[in-house]
């Protein structure tokens, strides 16, 4: 990712925001099975793998 601007991977979409970007995908490609999705804050990544280095990195230890 470099600067703010974020691409959907799906379609290509070039979003202003990462937050433009996961209101896209929640719109336009929701209930997609893949790419896998973070349930937490709703990222999507390339790999099962990023989404797990995702939530060590972001969502460790965030259970409540
Ligand atoms: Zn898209
Ligand atoms: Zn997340």
């Amino acid at each position: 990712m470099a600067g703010s601007e974020a691409t959907c991977d799906f379609c290509g979409y070039k979003a202003p925001s990462e937050r433009a970007l996961q209101e896209h995908v929640a719109k336009v490609h929701a209930g997609r099975p893949f790419p896998p999705k973070c349930e937490v804050c709703g990222e999507v990544f390339e790999s099962p793998a990023d989404l797990k280095a995702h939530h060590e990195g972001v969502h460790r230890a965030g259970r409540s």
